[in-house]
């Protein structure tokens, strides 16, 4: 006899029409129940209603998380970062709208623009949970992972240590991370796309397409 299933995905045929009533969360398609969301599996056998129950866990950013945001806006003290998505081990790629601060405490007379920028795309970890999560761009992974000509707005390209404009022939200078330009999480974010409204997110920084590319 085969343990029973506990917990069921989306689209898992959970009984049959003739065994249980669909409940919530399920739906029943040619004679079987099948559950639309991912939750703990309730069977009522005194009403004969089979549902599923989304395990309503918060989620919440941790420390040691990898967030992916764009700057929008800095001053002398920090950056402020609104994070789209985030990496969680044990959770994966998760999309977020959420406010997080960069401190510049580390980064002494550092000036901004060669630092980082207002509309650049950033990968940071999180150093400090919290209701703003404060992180960071220590480390060679992390930092500007996409960033636009600050004269004509197109997207800049990699060359060597430093970011080229192929248009104004100008070089900028920022806190990259090592894997800049290849880092697509930005993509399916469409919120993000409508508010930069400068840059031409077709032309974007991420050109390589497909998959995401996340490297801790
Ligand atoms: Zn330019």
């Amino acid at each position: 006899m085969q343990p029973e299933k506990k917990m069921a995905f989306p689209g898992d045929i959970i009984a049959t029409a003739e065994e249980y009533l669909p409940g919530k969360n399920t739906e029943e398609k040619n004679g079987e129940i099948i559950a639309i969301k991912f939750g703990n599996i309730m069977k009522d056998d005194i009403n004969l209603v089979i549902s599923v129950d989304p395990e309503k866990k918060e989620f919440s950013i941790h420390r040691g998380d990898i967030v992916y945001g764009q700057v929008i806006k800095g001053d002398q003290r920090r950056f402020i970062i609104r994070a789209v998505a985030v990496f969680q081990k044990g959770y994966g790629l998760k999309e977020v709208d959420q406010e997080v601060h960069l401190p510049l405490n580390n980064f002494r007379k550092t000036v901004n623009s060669e630092f980082m920028a207002v509309g650049d795309r950033v990968k940071a970890f999180v150093v400090r949970a919290g209701d703003t999560p404060e992180v960071s761009v220590n480390g060679q992974h992390f930092g500007v992972v996409g960033a636009f000509c600050s004269r004509c707005r197109q997207p800049l390209v990699k060359k060597g240590m430093t970011l080229y404009c192929e248009n104004c022939q100008r070089t900028e200078i920022r806190k990259n991370a090592d894997d800049y330009g290849m880092v697509d999480v930005f993509n399916y974010t469409e919120g993000m796309t409508e508010r930069n409204q400068r840059g031409n997110y077709r032309n974007g920084p991420v050109r390589n397409g497909g998959r995401n590319h996340i490297r801790g």
